[in-house]
């Protein structure tokens, strides 16, 4: 599974109405890579995810996963590539409030025929003890993890964040940066962490900065450095 993503150009509104946000985006990244997607609010992060999400239409270009061109797939084509393929978090974990973490989790176990051990994935992200509780009983960081691990239990090849601590104090932005770490060495997922948060560029294997719609910046660390041991 690799991700292509060849002169985006996107504008919001009717018909492209709008001032464009994506100005002609390309980038490769590779499986088993954490990624980060950095830049200033408004440069279009989030768009640049959703697309690669297939959650939102471009106006030109094409985004191919492992040479699957999914912006040229039907609706129903792209509702099984975000089934088969995709997990999404976002910054607010949008958790069903009554449902207990393990049935919000379950919500997304039935969608495939080989998810992971459910007690091994709520032991993994320290779920365990708060399995039967309700999100309203849980703190942020806590719900995230819930969230996190509800994208997971399908084993997704592919993880899409956006904004996953930017609702987190500093030490649970911390654990579930460390989350990260451990679920893509654990389950070999491919990470795409969209951020504000600049300390994460540290961690991760790839860099890509967009400003304007445009990027930036792109490179790969040699040096990565654990999340637990970042600083910001
Ligand atoms: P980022 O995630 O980097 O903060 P976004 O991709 O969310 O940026 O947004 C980029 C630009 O597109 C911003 O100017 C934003 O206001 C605009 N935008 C985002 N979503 C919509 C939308 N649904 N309708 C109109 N404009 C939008
Ligand atoms: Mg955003």
């Amino acid at each position: 599974m690799f991700i292509e993503v060849n002169d985006i150009k996107k504008s919001y509104g009717e018909g492209g109405s709008y001032a464009q946000v994506l100005k002609g985006v390309s980038t490769r990244i590779e499986k088993g890579q954490i990624c980060a997607i950095l830049g200033p609010s408004g440069s279009g992060k989030s768009t640049l995810l959703n697309t690669i999400g297939g959650l939102d239409t471009i106006d030109s270009g094409s985004v191919k996963i492992s040479g699957v061109e999914i912006t040229q797939l039907n609706a129903k084509e792209l509702s099984l590539y975000r089934r088969n393929y995709l997990g999404f978090i976002f910054q607010f974990y949008n958790l069903v409030p009554n449902l207990t973490v393990k049935e919000n989790i379950q919500v997304c176990e039935y969608l495939t025929q080989t998810p992971l051990d459910m007690n091994e994935l709520l032991e993994t992200l320290g779920l365990t003890e708060h399995q039967k509780k309700f999100p309203s009983q849980l703190s942020g960081g806590q719900q995230q993890r819930c969230a996190i691990a509800r994208a997971l239990i399908k084993n997704p090849e592919l993880l899409l964040c956006d904004e996953p601590t930017g609702a987190l104090d500093y030490q649970a932005s911390r654990e579930i940066l460390m989350l990260i770490e451990k679920i893509n060495k654990r389950y070999g997922t491919t990470l795409i962490i969209v951020t504000h948060n600049t300390a994460i560029k540290e961690m991760v294997d790839r860099v890509i900065k967009i400003k304007d719609g445009r990027i930036s910046d792109d490179y790969v660390n040699t040096v990565i450095k654990p999340a637990s041991q970042l600083e910001w």
